[in-house]
């Protein structure tokens, strides 16, 4: 088969990895022969709320809790999220349950706050943010960099590449969906990029249906499909009742949704091996 390289690449590709990089979170292995399930609300909206959501994604089998606190919304008029208070939140529903948890950061002036969140989610928006990640390069936690949307598959990986030649090795990648002329729904996900990555990189390659569809409908049918397509794990959009969510119910599931998800992620998974 022929070889596919970028050049400019040096940490992050397989030549000089061979093995795929494997990321520990407590006991959560990212990447190698492990099937990651991140699982949460868009957002941490109260107390009640992440804690239950969070009980039921660890019953059907989710190995970390998302949430975000603070929310890069298209309009400054959008719910921003909680900011400290929900990170705060996030991190009773971590000692409630034992679930690691990631969490969103837009600057690094906030690094404080995320002392203790396991993993730090750089957004597609902030995805070629370069002092953000040379900073993130500095601290020694595992860094989730999200496909920026208008981003090719050279940027998303060289941006990773700030972050390890910083001296953080410990990245995890997340395709979520680009920019693309159909308008039925929110982005078109890119699975050749999946299996590409997976080609010329060792590090380990999440897929986010939610995002990348905007539709819930779409969410079980678009992970099995990334499973399928070789990624390493999803990152899934849950909520308690999606239609009162405070951001991104419309490409919400349920929590009932979210155990056949799970059920049927691991089968797929399972089959490729
Ligand atoms: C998110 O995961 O909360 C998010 C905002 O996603 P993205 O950066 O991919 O839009
Ligand atoms: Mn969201």
């Amino acid at each position: 088969m022929e070889e596919i390289m970028i050049e400019s690449l040096c940490r992050s590709d397989r030549k000089s990895h061979p093995n795929d990089t494997v990321i520990s979170v407590g006991d959560v292995k990212i990447g190698g022969k492990d099937l990651t399930i991140i699982a949460g609300p868009c957002s941490v909206e109260s107390e009640e709320q992440i804690i239950e959501i969070a009980k039921k994604i660890k019953k059907s089998g989710a190995n970390i809790l998302r949430g975000g606190a603070f929310k890069p919304r298209t309009s400054p008029y959008d719910f921003q999220g909680m900011a400290a208070d929900g990170l705060e939140l996030l991190n009773l529903a971590k000692k409630e349950t034992g679930l690691p948890i990631i969490s969103e950061i837009v600057g690094i002036r906030h690094l404080d706050l995320f002392s203790d969140v396991d993993i730090l989610q750089v957004g597609a928006r902030n995805m070629q943010n370069f002092e953000l990640l040379k900073e993130l390069g500095k601290i020694d936690k595992p860094i989730l960099l999200k496909r920026g949307f208008s981003n090719n598959i050279r940027e998303f990986l060289s941006c990773a590449e700030y972050i390890m030649n910083s001296g953080n090795e410990n990245v995890i990648l997340c395709e979520r969906g680009i920019r693309t002329f159909e308008e039925l729904t929110r982005n078109t996900l890119d699975l050749s990029a999946v299996a590409l990555i997976r080609e010329i990189s060792h590090l380990p390659i999440l897929v986010d249906p939610s995002h990348a569809t905007g539709v819930s409908n779409l969410v079980l049918p678009m992970s099995l499909a990334g499973i399928a397509s070789g990624a390493n794990g999803i990152m899934v959009e849950v909520h308690n009742n999606p239609k009162q969510a405070l951001s991104d119910g419309e490409q919400s599931i349920t929590p009932e949704e979210f155990d056949t998800l799970v059920e049927k992620s691991k089968k797929i998974f399972q089959a490729l091996k």
